[in-house]
């Protein structure tokens, strides 16, 4: 991970009100030529200033929309600003506020490992291996995805992006057999469960052991090999949290995210992404009450805005993403007077030839479009 530099003074120790009124200030000086994204799962603070909020998915569409904007600062962590800087103009400029904004589940594949993962698998396969990358992983494994036929994906699309890789061959893509799937093994099981294979036809890729881990006969069985890789503040949400909200409140619906531990989905009421969390609870009925198994900045976001409902976060504590919260108000206002002086600092730039392959995966998964309905249980 590269090196944060530390802030000066004038930004830790402004005041709260201080720091509000420069950033509006800033913003508006730089006018039109400023595009400020706010993911999800950004703090309240931070995400008042975003002029767009989003997903992973929708936020690299709009910075691949967003071609008046000569500056592109990105609220989120940073394979995000990764894929904006991809997908956006060669002369836009992309501006992650704190380096050390990154996404620990991203952070888990190592592209070396990956390129070496691939090769030991395809060689026990005896069968087209198709790499699948979450949208949370480097650019430099979205390259290795496209240079293997693969796409990227992300947990609103999933599905469609393993029935891509698994239809019958075609004349651009030679039949592909089994998906490789990096790096969270939570999103690979839950959506291959869904789609009606059975666990055992899924099986763990562990980095760290020789062949992953995995015999000849581990991988010949399998459709879907999963890397080892999990989001620490999904795996917080547990059996028995699901087990408690419902004696609490009976009549609870429990929603969570795909990158839950599977033993967690199975027991919810429905799964989804982000998206069709937030499109569900928009659309459910006043009155009803919700268990929700994801960030909890964005689960406590929903319980203001929609005062009608009764919503919590699953586990009833903390499930912030401690890696996302380091873009703060400070370090906001660094970055932007940084483009206003002229000085640009924490430019995220992945190198062209690494960008070319990586928009080839992060464009077939914009192609291979979401569905916006969660998946129920039951
Ligand atoms: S919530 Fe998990 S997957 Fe999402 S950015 Fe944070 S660490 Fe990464």
């Amino acid at each position: 991970m590269e090196t944060q530099a530390p802030l000066p003074p004038e930004y830790t120790q402004a005041e709260s009100a201080e720091l509000d009124s420069r950033i509006a200030a800033v913003k508006n000086q730089l006018g039109s030529k400023l595009c400020v994204l706010g993911h999800h799962y950004q703090r309240d603070e931070v995400i008042k200033f975003a002029d767009f909020t989003g997903d992973s998915l929708k936020l690299s569409q709009l910075a691949a929309g967003q071609t008046d904007a000569e500056f592109i600062v990105f609220c989120g962590v940073h394979f995000m600003a990764e894929s904006a800087d991809i997908v956006s103009s060669p002369n836009q400029k992309v501006v992650l506020p704190n380096l050390h904004a990154g996404c620990a589940m991203a952070e888990m594949a190592d592209a070396e490992d990956v390129a070496a993962g691939l090769e030991e698998i395809s060689e026990l396969a005896d069968a087209q291996v198709t790499p699948i990358s979450y949208v949370n992983s480097t650019a430099d494994i979205k390259a290795i995805t496209a240079r293997a036929g693969g796409a990227c994906c992300t947990s609103s699309n999933v599905r469609n992006v393993f029935e891509w890789a698994l239809a019958p061959a075609d004349k651009n893509r030679p039949g592909a057999g089994k998906i490789f799937c990096i790096p969270d093994q939570h999103l690979g099981r839950n959506t291959a469960i869904a789609m009606g294979y059975g666990e055992n036809e899924c099986c763990v890729y562990d980095p760290q052991l020789p062949d992953g881990g995995l015999t000849q006969a581990d991988v010949q069985r399998a459709t879907f090999i999963l890397w080892k890789g999990h989001c620490y503040v999904h795996q917080l949400f547990r059996p028995e949290h699901v087990t408690s909200v419902r004696e609490s409140h009976p009549d609870i619906r429990v929603i969570v995210h795909p990158e839950c531990p599977r033993e967690v989905v199975e027991l919810a009421d429905a799964s989804g992404s982000t998206a069709q969390i937030i499109t569900a609870i928009e659309a459910a009925d006043p009155g009803t009450e919700w268990a929700v198994g994801t960030e909890s900045n964005l689960v406590n976001r929903l319980a203001k805005r929609h005062t009608d409902k009764f919503i919590c976060v699953l586990n009833q504590a903390s499930a912030a993403c401690t890696q996302m919260c380091r873009i703060d108000r400070p370090h906001l206002l660094w970055a932007l007077d940084g483009i206003a002086n002229g000085q640009i600092v924490n430019q995220i730039t992945v190198p062209k030839e690494t960008a070319d392959n990586a928009r080839i995966a992060l464009q077939r998964m914009i192609d291979i479009k979401p569905v916006t309905q969660v998946t129920k249980n039951g």
